[in-house]
C-alpha cells in the first residue's frame, strides 16, 4: 500500500472525479473512500477514465455502520464494487467497531469471505481501539492490514502505535492534517516550514511519514492536491521530529470510538 494516498471525505459526488483526476495526475496511486461518503462513484469514474492499470493503483472503501452483521455486509460490499466499478479493492475496513452492539466479530467474518474470495485484497478495521482490535485478533483468523484512526500532532496516539506494532498492524492516519485549521498555524510548525523552505501541511505530513504512518490527506484545491504529495525530497531532522511530538494534546476532533453509535 502506498504510504500516502488522496482521502474524499466531504468530497461531493459530482467533485470526486475531477478531484481524483487531478490527484491521479499528481502521481497519488491510493485513494481512500467509504460507502458512507457518497462518492464511490465519482471515484470510479475517475480510476476508469484514467490510463493507469488498475494493477498500480490502491482503492479503499469502509462498510457503514447500517450495515454490520454477515449478509448486510456481502450486501454492501456488493453495492460498494458495483458503484466503484472495479471487480475487487485493495483494502476494505470497518468504518467504526460500535462496541455497545457487538457486531464487528460477526461483520469481521464476512471480511473474511471476501478476501478469501479475492475480491478484497486486504481487510482491516478503522477507529478501534486496542481492546477491540484484541477481542477481534481473538475471535478470527486474519489480522487486519490495517487499522485507520484519527491520528495528527495534536492527537499522537502513542497507545495504539505501539499495539499496533506488536500485532503487525499497519497505522493509517485519518485527518493526517488535523483538518487544516489550527495545526498548521502553531508556531513550531510554521518555524520548522520556514527551515525547510516549506509548507506546514508538508512538514506535518512529512513527520507522518518519517513516524511510519500511512497518511490520507485530502484537499479539493489542485494546488494543495500537488503540494501535499511532494513530501518525499526532504527529511525533517531529529529537533524538527521532536519539536512536532511536544505538540501532542491527546485531543480528537472527530468522535470517540468507544462510544460512537450513529448510522
Ligand atoms: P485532513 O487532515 O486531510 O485535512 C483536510 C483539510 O485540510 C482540507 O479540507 C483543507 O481545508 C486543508 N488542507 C489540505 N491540504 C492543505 C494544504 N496543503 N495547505 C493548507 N490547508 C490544506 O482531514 P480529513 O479530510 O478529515 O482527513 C483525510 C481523509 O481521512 C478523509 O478525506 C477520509 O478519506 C479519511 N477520514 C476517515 C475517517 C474515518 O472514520 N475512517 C474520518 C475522517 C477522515
Amino acid at each position: 500500500m502506498p504510504q500516502l494516498g488522496f482521502g474524499v471525505w466531504q468530497v461531493p459526488d459530482a467533485e470526486a472525479e475531477s478531484a481524483v483526476t487531478t490527484a491521479l495526475e499528481a502521481g497519488y496511486r491510493s485513494i481512500d473512500t467509504a460507502a458512507i461518503y457518497g462518492n464511490e462513484e465519482g471515484v470510479g469514474k475517475a480510476v476508469a477514465a484514467s490510463a493507469i492499470p488498475r494493477e498500480d493503483l490502491f482503492v479503499t472503501t469502509k462498510l457503514w455502520n447500517s450495515d454490520h452483521g454477515y449478509d448486510a455486509t456481502l450486501r454492501a460490499f456488493d453495492t460498494s464494487l458495483e458503484k466503484l466499478g472495479l471487480e475487487y479493492v485493495d483494502l476494505y475496513l470497518i468504518h467504526w467497531p460500535l462496541p455497545s452492539r457487538g457486531t464487528f466479530v460477526e461483520t469481521y467474518k464476512a471480511f473474511e469471505k471476501l478476501h478469501a474470495d479475492g475480491r478484497a485484497r486486504a481487510i482491516g478495521v478503522s477507529n478501534f481501539l486496542p481492546e477491540h482490535l484484541e477481542t477481534l485478533i481473538e475471535a478470527t483468523s486474519v489480522i487486519p492490514a490495517v487499522n485507520q484512526i484519527e491520528l495528527h500532532p495534536h492527537l499522537q496516539q502513542h497507545a495504539a502505535r505501539e499495539y499496533h506494532a506488536e500485532q503487525g498492524i499497519a497505522t493509517e492516519a485519518w485527518s493526517p492534517l488535523g483538518q487544516g485549521k489550527g495545526l498548521l498555524e502553531v508556531p513550531a510548525i510554521v518555524a520548522i516550514a520556514q527551515k525547510h523552505g516549506r509548507t506546514p501541511a508538508q512538514i506535518v505530513l512529512r513527520w507522518h511519514v518519517q513516524l511510519g504512518n500511512i497518511v490520507i490527506p485530502k484537499s479539493v484545491t489542485p494546488a494543495r492536491i500537488r503540494e501535499n504529495i511532494e513530501v518525499f525530497d526532504f527529511s525533517l531532522d531529529t529537533e524538527d521530529m521532536a519539536a512536532i511530538s511536544a505538540l501532542n494534546e491527546d485531543r480528537r476532533l472527530g468522535p470517540n470510538p468507544a462510544t460512537f453509535d450513529m448510522g
